[in-house]
């Protein structure tokens, strides 16, 4: 096992990928990854653009909205400030969530169509496949408001119903 001392810390380390970088192969390096890490850290902290002079802002490339030109407001990328708000970005993040919700629902239809069906079933599809029976139409070409109406007149049925069997 080959050992190497970092220059940096002066901590005598394995020479292999996890404490030290390789590039096309060669032990290049003489500090060691951690050491690295933190002189980045120390870096990125002093770069120029991360003061930006106070009261300069931006406008939201997303909502438009005038920002002061900070960290709180703008995501930092590979040394620049995002164009749009965090707010901005956070909410583009929901709607891929939503994306995602979609995507189960179809997963689930896929995966359990007779359930689906039942659900159609309670709803006005039953009553439009009421309607339909006998004639050339479709259930789907049925109107809602007729599926409506026959969804009312059924209720209507059946209370008269309850309410002549309860006398
Ligand atoms: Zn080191
Ligand atoms: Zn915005």
């Amino acid at each position: 096992m080959e050992l190497r001392i970092c220059k940096v810390c002066g901590v005598e380390k394995e020479l292999s990928p996890v404490f030290f970088s390789v590039t096309r192969g060669v032990w290049s390096e003489r500090t060691c990854r951690a050491c690295r890490k933190l002189a980045n850290k120390v870096l990125e902290k002093s770069k120029p653009y991360l003061k930006t002079p106070e009261g300069t802002t931006r406008i939201c490339g997303k909502c438009g909205e005038t920002k002061l030109l900070v960290r709180d407001n703008f995501r930092v990328e590979k040394g620049y400030f995002k164009k749009n708000c965090r707010a901005c970005t956070k909410s583009r993040k929901r709607r891929k969530s939503v994306d995602a919700r979609r995507r189960i629902k179809k997963r689930y239809k896929a995966k359990y169509p007779e359930k689906i069906r039942a659900q159609k079933q309670t709803g006005l599809y039953y009553f439009k496949n009421l309607l339909a029976a006998g004639t050339k139409i479709k259930a789907s070409q049925i109107p809602e408001e007729l599926a409506e109406a026959k969804r009312m007149q059924i209720r209507i049925l059946r209370e008269i119903k309850s309410e002549s069997s309860q006398r």
